[in-house]
């Protein structure tokens, strides 16, 4: 019988495994390939005509409006570059709602009524395409009769080739659109709230007497994510289906041996990681590969930050290479938030700046901050901003699977605060007072070898507890999810922003205009700010109880689950704040709100379907063969005139029975009737099919521990977590 047993067969592919390891060394210098497959400004430079070629670069480096005149150029161009990389095809690469990346292929041959076919790719294909939306989800933005949707070329984001064994594609970032321009994607709204952001942060840097180049924001994006072999991930189809596994009784090892983390990364880990960097070196992505992150089989990469609309899209670039290139390693990528219960989960922390090339990083505090009131603004702006707007904030990191994370005590709290650290904490308490004169020392790190420098601490230096921390040079948002795209937490990071800023200089102008002096108006305005709006400083440990009861005394909300933070997309100050900067109209953030509901309610619904399948047919299986075996034996037993002890059996049975009673329940919660609207629905998921989830969960990893080992059916946590 265990002979079918495909747990039992795939830990024995797992011994018999062995893994590429031609891998181990880049062949070529990272220098050499960095960007390689990049239609970077290098190469625009060398293959476009002057005039083009600066035109394009007017468009990327200042946001000059792209002039439609060059698409033709640049189209020509580019094909012609893509093909003698092997290109056969190209597409528009777009990031729809569902927070995956699609892509629309054409073949750049064409027929040319002659029988022949042609190599053609014009400035209008480059520019604009019209894929079929209708899979997509609109939030009843467009009715499926029309179904058409637009996307349109991002000049600011590079196109790249990307490599494939069955022909290469040359790939364009697009935006996504309806009929009717209201934004489909992630990269529409990012880009008109970058817009915003940049008009009012230049507003304050000409205050200041600069004359600012066209301000940006950066992201870098912190990536965890958890290896596992491919044999276990195919036995288990909760992992394979749902991403997560959905039974699997902790293992005894356990994260609480912190030997993982900055352990020795296994060698196969290593040779994934080798080949996944020279990968997306060639695509022009500056990763750095990371240390082993808390929990066993976890990993994190981290590429160096970029403009936020690019990295975004790298970002996606990521994960779809990093899925390929761990299937040629024979393992399977995890990008889930939670895909193990009791486990540490993955998080996505975004570093957030914004600056130009004028005048820089503007977060950067410099030796004296108490003495650079353009940096103050900067930090009090981030204040006003999170205060006001934390739910927002909450709400664009919120997911069915974000919320095993959020709350959970390993990531940061559902509570939106910021930590600044002592020596910004202090100044900013000295200009409540009246102002700052003084900064207090960053402090210095003594090793206590008289070889090794003092070493100076980092000022904004670590609270990992903390969901917005500032860290030296930038604001470290910890709360988005492993899976989730860095877009929708950077949208609202702009657009919260825009609004801080345009209060900010606005209220400096008046205040000039009433006769204020400058230095007053801006002492004035950043010490109404730490009066209002300190409240949402916190240096303290965010995890503990505590910080729940002061928070809710701060009046700082707390919204625990997706479905209590999703509303704040339709509250009424919300749909002010981003119409106002035109970022999104109340439709489209209707249609989010809808779309967000519907996409928690699906994917609970598929985990609940999994739940019952694999538990009416894999576990409760295995558990009555074992109780059958049992029986048997007891009854050879008492027949042979032995004395029995029945207890085995009554083991068994009784799980088996709780087990036969949560599938029950599970299966009528499944099929009762589903409710009227998204919200309803939503919340029968979270209140009904989640707990009665969890019931066949808790009765089979009680099974775990009794069934004998080689009927178990799935692999286990110890096997999938420590066999790497
Ligand atoms: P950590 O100590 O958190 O691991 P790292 O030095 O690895 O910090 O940086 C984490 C991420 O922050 C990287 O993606 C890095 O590029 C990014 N980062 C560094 N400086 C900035 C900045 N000024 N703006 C935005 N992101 C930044
Ligand atoms: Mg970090």
């Amino acid at each position: 019988m265990s002979g079918n047993n495909v747990r039992l067969q795939a830990i024995k592919d797992v011994e018999a495994y062995v893994p590429p390891t031609a891998s181990f060394e880049l062949t070529e210098a990272p220098g050499e390939i960095f960007g390689e497959n990049v239609f970077s400004k290098a190469v625009m430079q060398r293959r476009l005509p002057k005039s083009v070629y600066k035109s394009v670069l007017a468009t990327i480096d200042h946001s000059a409006p792209l002039d439609p005149m060059i698409a033709d150029a640049v189209a020509s161009a580019m094909k012609d570059w893509a093909m003698e990389k092997g290109a056969t095809h190209y597409a528009h690469v777009f990031y729809p709602l569902t927070g995956l990346t699609a892509e629309k292929h054409d073949s750049f041959l064409e027929p040319a009524g002659d029988g022949s076919a042609l190599a053609e790719f014009a400035g209008k294909t480059l520019t604009q395409g019209e894929p079929d939306a209708s899979s997509f989800p609109s939030g009843g933005l467009r009715n499926t009769f029309e179904a058409r949707g637009y996307t349109g070329w991002d000049v600011t984001s590079p196109a790249y080739v990307l490599e494939n064994p069955n022909g290469n594609t040359l790939c364009i970032p697009t935006i996504f659109v309806s009929m009717t321009g209201e934004a489909l994607d992630h990269k529409t709204p990012l880009l008109r709230s970058q817009q915003a952001m940049a008009e009012h942060a230049e507003r304050i840097l000409r205050l200041f007497g600069h004359e600012p180049d066209r301000v940006v924001s950066y992201c870098g994006a912190e990536q965890e994510y958890f290896l596992v072999d491919r044999h276990f991930f195919l036995a288990r189809p909760d992992l394979l289906n749902a991403g997560r596994t959905l039974f699997g009784s902790k293992p005894p090892k356990g994260q609480e041996f912190d030997d993982h983390y900055f352990g020795a990364i296994p060698e196969r880990v290593l040779g994934f990681m080798m080949d996944t960097e020279r990968e997306l070196f060639k695509l022009g992505i500056p990763a750095k590969t990371r240390h082993n992150e808390v929990a066993p089989g976890q990993f994190e990469i981290a590429p160096m930050f970029e403009r936020a609309n690019v990295a975004a899209d790298h970002q996606q670039l990521l994960m779809t290479t990093f899925k390929t290139i761990a299937k040629k390693h024979g393992m399977e990528c995890l990008f889930h938030e939670k895909p193990f219960e009791g486990v540490n989960g993955s998080g996505k922390h975004v570093n957030f700046s914004l600056g130009n090339t004028t005048e820089g990083n503007l977060l950067l505090p410099g030796d004296n901050p108490h003495d650079n009131a353009q940096f103050l603004v900067f930090c009090g702006a981030v204040i006003r901003a999170v205060h006001q707007y934390g739910g927002l904030l909450r709400a664009s990191v919120a997911s069915a699977s974000n919320d095993h994370r959020l709350g959970a005590n390993e990531a940061p709290p559902a509570i939106i605060s910021i930590f600044l650290g002592d020596q910004l904490t202090d100044v900013f308490d000295q200009i409540a007072k009246g102002g700052a004169t003084s900064s207090k020392d960053k402090g210095t790190l003594m090793v206590g070898v008289d070889t090794l420098p003092v070493l100076p601490t980092d000022p904004g230096d670590r609270n990992r507890t903390s969901p917005f921390a500032f860290t030296g040079n930038r604001f470290e948002f910890r709360a988005p999810g492993s899976m989730q795209s860095v877009a929708g937490p950077m949208v609202t990071i702009n657009t919260i922003m825009a609004e801080a800023l345009d209060y900010i200089a606005t209220n400096i102008e008046d205040a000039m205009a009433a006769g204020t002096e400058f230095n007053t108006a801006v002492q004035d305005v950043l010490s109404e700010i730490i009066s209002d709006h300190g409240a949402v400083v916190f240096n303290g440990d965010g995890y503990s109880e505590n910080w729940q009861i002061e928070a809710a005394a701060r009046g700082l909300p707390n919204l625990r689950t997706t479905l209590d933070a999703l509303p704040e997309l339709v509250s009424g100050p919300s749909i002010k704040l981003f119409e106002q900067y035109k970022v999104f109209s109340e439709r489209e953030m209707h249609s989010r709100y809808e779309i967000g509901l519907e996409q928690y309610a699906l994917s609970i619904g598929v985990e609940a379907r999994l739940t019952l399948e694999v538990g009416a047919t894999s576990v409760l299986p295995a558990a009555m063969r074992y109780q059958t075996e049992v029986a048997v034996n007891l009854g050879a037993l008492k027949a042979a005139g032995v004395e029995v002890d029945t207890a085995p059996l009554e083991l068994v049975s009784g799980p088996v029975s709780d087990l036969r009673v949560a599938l029950g329940a599970l299966a009528a919660a499944l099929q009762a009737d589903s409710p009227e609207t998204p919200m309803a629905e939503a919340v029968h998921s979270r209140d009904v099919l989640l707990p009665a989830m969890a019931a066949v969960r808790s009765a089979a990893d009680e099974l775990e521990g009794i069934v004998a080992d080689d009927l178990w059916p799935l692999p286990t946590y110890q096997e999938m977590l420590f066999i790497l």
